[in-house]
């Protein structure tokens, strides 16, 4: 496949707003591919070169993409910046400047392989190397890969492609119908790698994707908690757990290769830079490799308390770091381990991998094992849960015990229990932003506005509306949301997004936030869990608790099916109260 003919589905992609009409034809595109073409045309479609949690940059700005535009069509920087002035977007100045259509242009293959050279560029004078080789490619190209090409490079591709899509459309493109998603998502959700995925499906077929293991350098799809609403449904419901207190820090995946330490962040982001203590600590471990799953807190040393999570994760800004760790050391709280010298431990039953992290990490004072008891009793449950609130933690997470690792699951092998500042046991919803009112002109300087928030449907993979969102923030605050907000508006509403209302502007569904209502109500008006002619579900006074874009994408934000969970224990509350 030439770029050429990948940028004329990327093309079809961007013009649809139906989920489906995405599956159909990205399937398509995937039929055309040889077994080649098909793991960098899936890193390319989700604006990437390599799979997520692999931190290639191609390391080209703004500014250096217009410079590159201007070498490569003959024009001024001056001409670049009017034309960027008046269209937007980069991409679209570089089509407008582009030439309509060009002889012999380089296969995706080909384009792939130099986009990869280009982000291995570093040091002194890589600069300019990665500008003329830029510059070099878009010259071979035609006005409208150049579009493509540019946004692939700013990272601003903008399909609307999740996960799940990519998974269907795999396999329609195999089979014809969705019946090879479980097989795939199965895949997926231990390697977290959708090109390896392709690729092995494409060139093996179905039994080598089976055989898709757990490997150290490669995270696994986070294991998730459901939610029950007090102590006796959680005894009721699982017997015997094991519990721990739930810890408000930073998820983290560490992975031990020999030397090599590599930290994954829950959205499956590496981390590990920003984590010098985590490193060390694991290095010294007395294991070859290891895979482990834990939460990271940072530990103020002064005051013999937890850092809440806002200021954890203020050091995700590359400065100061060092300094940070000085300060307020991060310890994790290690609660799993997946993986140890070569074997798989996700099908062991928790209690048995807990006594092998517990007795690995003795000695280690950075790394911790979660402390875990065990009981049946709603008593000491209950007293397991007020007691770490009071200690200022979140609450506690119970864990069957003889539960394997589902990675990626969201079940009830662990049930979180927290407890919410009325004192009644809820929990706070992730939503993610789809749009916004009063955001023109005047008011928005005032800070006034409310916000649409949607939740995410898993299995139709699109984000349904199911509030709107007086901001309830200062008017900094408020202005400083804007100028993120700014950043993701679309002229028109998403194909991944599906809402009866229809705010002002259109947001990219990017930004997560946290929020706490008192209740959810069904409601004609948003879509989230709507099913025919049956009404969807709205939240009911909804306060912005904090922003959670730092670790979760908008596939991480609460789905459909824990709304309507939600509803259902409230209800059975209501009922009981
Ligand atoms: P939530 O993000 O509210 O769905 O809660 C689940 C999150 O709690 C996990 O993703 C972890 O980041 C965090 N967590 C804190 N302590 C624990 C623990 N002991 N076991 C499992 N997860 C924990």
């Amino acid at each position: 496949m030439t770029f050429s003919e990948l940028a004329t589905y990327l093309d079809q992609l961007e013009a649809t707003s139906s989920r489906n009409a995405l599956v159909r034809i990205l399937a398509e595109a995937y039929k055309a591919c040889s077994v080649e073409e098909i793991e960098p045309i899936t890193y390319l479609i989700q604006g990437r070169l390599a799979p997520f949690f692999e931190p290639v940059e191609m390391g080209l700005g703004e500014r250096l993409l217009m410079s590159a535009i201007a070498t490569a069509y003959g024009t001024s920087k001056e001409d670049v910046t009017k034309t960027y002035k008046q269209t937007g977007d980069l991409g679209l100045t570089a089509m407008s400047l582009g030439p309509k259509t060009r002889d012999d242009t380089p296969s995706v293959i080909e384009v792939h392989q130099r986009l990869w050279e280009i982000a291995g560029l570093s040091g002194e004078g890589s600069l300019k190397a990665k500008l003329d080789l830029f510059a070099a490619l878009l010259g071979d190209l035609d006005a409208a890969s150049a579009k493509h090409l540019v946004r692939i490079t700013l990272g601003k591709m903008r399909l609307g492609i999740g996960d799940p899509t990519v998974l269907d459309a795999l396999s329609f493109a195999k089979k014809g119908d969705r019946s090879l998603r479980p097989v795939l998502e199965a895949a997926y959700n231990r390697s977290s790698d959708l090109g390896l995925i392709a690729k092995t499906l494409w060139a093996q077929g179905l039994e080598a994707i089976e055989a898709i293991k757990v490997t150290v350098g490669k995270p696994l799809r986070s294991q998730l908690a459901e939610r029950l609403p007090n102590p006796e449904a959680v005894i009721k419901k699982l017997g015997l757990v094991g519990v721990q207190p739930k810890y408000d820090g930073f998820r983290v995946q560490i992975h031990k290769d020999g030397g090599v330490v590599n930290i994954f962040s829950r959205n499956l982001e590496t981390m590990t830079p920003m984590f010098p203590e985590l490193v060390a600590a694991t290095v010294s471990l007395p294991v070859k490799s290891v895979i482990l799953d834990g939460e990271a807190i940072a530990y103020s040393p002064e005051s013999e308390e937890y850092v809440p999570f806002q200021e954890t994760t203020a050091r995700r800004r590359k400065e100061g770091i060092d300094e940070f760790a000085t300060r307020v050391p991060l310890r994790a709280f290690v609660f799993d381990v997946m993986f140890r010298d070569g074997t798989d431990l996700t099908p062991l039953p928790y209690e048995q991998r807990f006594a092998i992290v517990d007795e690995m990490l003795k000695g280690s004072d950075t790394l911790q094992t979660a402390p875990l008891t065990k009981t049946d009793s709603v008593e000491v449950l209950t007293r397991e849960l007020l007691d770490n609130i009071s200690r200022g933690l979140e609450g506690v997470v119970a864990k069957r015990l003889d539960s394997p690792y589902q990675a990626g699951a969201r079940n009830f092998n662990w049930v979180k229990l927290k407890r919410n500042t009325s004192g009644e046991l809820t929990d706070t919803i992730d939503v993610v932003l789809i749009g916004y009112y009063g955001g023109k002109g005047k008011r928005a300087e005032f800070g006034a506005g409310a916000l649409l928030a949607g939740v995410y449907d898993s299995e139709r993979d699109e984000f349904v509306s199911i509030s709107k969102l007086g901001t309830g923030l200062s008017d900094e605050g408020w202005r400083d949301l804007h100028k993120q907000l700014s950043r993701l508006e679309v002229g028109e509403k998403p194909a991944r997004v599906n809402s009866l209302l229809v705010p002002d502007v259109w947001l990219q569904p990017e930004l997560v936030v946290e929020v706490l209502a008192d209740e959810i109500t069904p409601s004609p008006r948003h879509t989230a869990g709507m099913v025919g002619d049956q009404p969807g579900f709205a939240l009911r006074f909804p306060r912005i608790v904090s922003f959670r874009s730092a670790d979760k994408k908008p596939e991480d934000a609460t789905t459909v099916r824990e709304i309507r969970e939600m509803f259902q224990q409230q209800h059975q509350r209501a009922v009981r109260d």
